[in-house]
């Protein structure tokens, strides 16, 4: 039997990859040869959660041939996806996220929510289905809607990833409240990652009415001690913006503990940011915005 690869998007994050690798362990249970896999160095963050709970690292790949079976978590559009993307068979995708520049040959099983995180949509998934969660499945899926969401703090947190966690902290016997401040402090641990990477961690590339632009995000306990490197910083998005003719860069600082952003944007449609927001040495600071998702993408997305 071929097999089936599965995996989020470009740039990792811990949803994408515990999302990817929880789907793995129910497909193969169904008798299918799924595997895991992941199209980037994985972050601090998803680190401390493999480390922790003693789970193999997905391995890389960087392209898919024609015709290969895919299955997509944490993602749909194809310019967040796997090279070679547009001759594979999708023949699954569980997201929640906009559905964006994205087709198929063949029909395929969608499953969507507007809620916080890919691995609540499983869990509802496993409900319906009667799927039994491992302590394994409950542990993964805890920790991405635990890194989703910021503990709960973020706007794009439903009801649906409250009861989720919950349900899956019992299977998974953790304490959310300890266990999750540790890991989101793990993520903000940006000192060894040099500029380049830093704008790289956490990168999602849109593009809208022939604007390419994209929104990149850190996390961090001290938005002071990130913007120390500002100018290190900008001179790698300048980079970025040259070798990707890129029109907008977005780098965004979020202060999770306090639940707030700085941005520092860069390239020639800044004034799209600045229909929002006054940049003053190319930073502004936005009080009270942590989605990318539900608030700094759709507001920008409507000025371009
Ligand atoms: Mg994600
Ligand atoms: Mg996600
Ligand atoms: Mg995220």
């Amino acid at each position: 039997m071929d097999k089936i690869l599965v995996f989020g998007h470009k740039n990792p994050d811990t949803d994408t990859i515990c999302s990817a690798i929880v789907m793995e362990e129910i497909q193969n249970k169904m008798g299918l040869n799924v595997e895991a896999v992941r199209l980037g160095e994985i972050n601090k963050e998803t680190e401390y959660v493999l480390n922790y709970f003693n789970v193999k690292v997905p391995r890389l790949i960087e392209k898919v041939d024609e015709g290969q079976e895919v299955m997509l978590v944490d993602h749909n559009e194809f310019n967040q996806s796997v090279d070679g993307i547009e001759n594979a068979k999708i023949t699954m995708v569980i997201d929640h996220h906009k559905i964006n520049n994205f087709s198929t040959k063949e029909p395929l099983m969608y499953y969507a929510e507007p809620i916080g995180c890919t691995a609540t949509a499983i869990y509802k998934l496993c409900i319906v289905n009667n799927e039994e969660i491992s302590k394994k499945m409950a542990e993964l899926m805890l920790s991405a809607i635990i890194s989703d969401t910021l503990l709960f703090k973020s706007p794009t947190t439903t009801p649906w990833d409250k009861k989720a966690a919950e349900e899956l902290a019992k299977i998974a016997e953790i304490d959310i409240e300890s266990f999750g401040l540790e890991m989101l402090k793990a993520g903000t641990n940006l000192d060894e990652y040099s500029e380049e990477q830093l704008i790289n961690i956490d990168a999602k590339k849109f593009e809208k009415n022939g604007v390419n632009y994209i929104i990149a995000q850190v996390n961090t306990v001290s938005i002071e001690d990130v913007l120390k490197r500002q100018q290190e910083i900008e001179k790698a998005i300048n980079k970025c913006i040259e070798e990707n003719k890129l029109d907008l860069f977005i780098f965004t600082i979020t202060d999770i503990l306090n639940c707030n952003s700085e941005i520092i944007a860069l390239g020639n449609r800044i004034d799209i940011v600045e229909k929002e927001y006054k940049l003053e040495n190319n930073r502004a600071y936005l009080e009270g915005v942590v989605s990318r998702k539900k608030q700094l993408a759709p507001m920008i997305e409507k000025n371009i």
